[in-house]
């Protein structure tokens, strides 16, 4: 008998979204503690691994020993993701595509919603990408295939040329999805969403939407959370409290001033930070700079309103982002153990290849109108 939730999590793999940062730094290091700590808890991982950075790092290895040695890090990390027995999956940050690179910065586009590039820019990014992997991972994993996509901050829209790329890929999974989240600089609007809970059959033409049939790719929604005013000080007090970085990428590139363009690339304009207004700020379950207080009563909050939902096997997404962790690695050890401790009986953990599989096995798991 399966256990009632099936918790996947999945990292999002990458540096800056402005493309400042290091491999090492961002990336190798964090990824390191968190898989020693995975195969010490037996918990499965799958990472999202952002791709489009290392198609731009190829084309300037000759010129940039520097890069150079990022890239070679960047591969080796994903052959000992798959050497480990993790899962490595695909995301990507579209605003990486032909990136100009001068005087040692890229200099990235500020359109960072896949949906909204040519369906041939879709093409040639996920064919190069899941190429890109399949050549990192097979000679480990002879059976590995591309089958989960994440979209780079959350940009999926407009959906129905990039579901119809994703899917001509063998992508089976699609993330990125929340009901109530709108962030209009970058064309992510997802106020009304169909499905909340269980994984659906999108509508290709508009994936907030259920669709009549069962295609091939399923949307598997990033659950609501609204953190109450104990967790939310416990989180604002916390990076009041944290002691200045002197790595920090946005203010020091090892020993060069960062150019001022390179640092204000967002198309966000303030609306990824934490907004108090009269509505209760939602977000979703997330590992990255939260303090335990903050990760504990996210995951109680979420799996107490799931119970009251009549499905007997529920897929729990938690996004993590492996470059937020430095200063938070402690919460988020107790935080693993107290998910393993508390809910045992009720939890377990897959890898979206794994979790693919059963939607494969079990197709009655996923939503299609009726
Ligand atoms: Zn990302």
């Amino acid at each position: 008998m399966k256990k009632r939730f099936c918790i996947l999590i999945e990292d999002d793999w990458e540096v800056l979204g402005n493309g400042l940062g290091n491999v090492a730094q961002l990336q190798y290091l964090p990824s390191l503690y968190f898989m020693k700590l995975a195969r010490r808890l037996g918990i499965n991982l799958t990472f999202m691994v952002e791709v489009a950075q290392q198609l731009e790092y190829i084309k300037v290895l000759d010129s940039d020993y520097n890069l150079r040695v990022q890239k070679n890090l960047w591969d080796d990390n994903i052959r000992l993701m798959a050497e480990y027995g993790f899962d490595v999956q695909l995301h990507l940050h579209p605003q990486w595509f032909k990136a100009e690179n001068k005087d040692g910065y890229f200099y990235l586009r500020d359109n960072w919603n896949i949906g909204r590039y040519d369906q041939s820019v879709q093409h040639e990014l996920i064919t190069k990408s899941v190429s890109y992997l399949e050549q990192l991972v097979k000679p480990i994993k002879p059976d590995y295939k591309v089958v989960a996509y994440k979209g780079g901050s959350w940009g999926l829209q407009p959906s129905n040329t990039l579901l119809q790329e994703l899917d001509k890929a063998g992508i089976k999974i699609v993330m990125g999805v929340r009901k109530g989240m709108a962030l209009p600089g970058n064309g992510v609007d997802y106020m009304e969403v169909e499905e909340t809970v269980m994984p659906y059959s999108p509508d290709y033409e508009d994936l907030r939407k259920v669709d009549t049939k069962k295609n091939n790719i399923s949307v598997i929604p990033l659950q609501p959370y609204s953190p109450g005013p104990v967790p939310l000080g416990s989180f604002v007090y916390r990076l009041m409290k944290s002691k200045v970085n002197p790595l920090d990428p946005m203010r020091h590139f090892y020993d060069q001033p960062v150019p001022e363009k390179v640092k204000a690339l967002s198309p966000f304009n303030n609306e990824s930070k934490l907004k108090f207004g009269l509505k209760p700020y939602t977000t979703h379950l997330k590992i990255g700079n939260q303090p335990f207080t903050y990760l504990k009563s996210s995951i109680d909050s979420v799996l107490g309103n799931l119970k009251k939902t009549p499905y007997e096997r529920i897929p729990v997404l938690i996004e993590c982002h492996t470059k937020q962790y430095p200063q938070y690695y402690n919460d988020i050890e107790k935080f693993l153990g107290y998910i393993q401790d508390k809910y045992g009986n009720e939890v377990e953990f897959k890898t979206l290849s794994a979790f693919a599989k059963e939607l494969d096995e079990n197709p009655s798991l996923v939503k299609v109108k009726k």
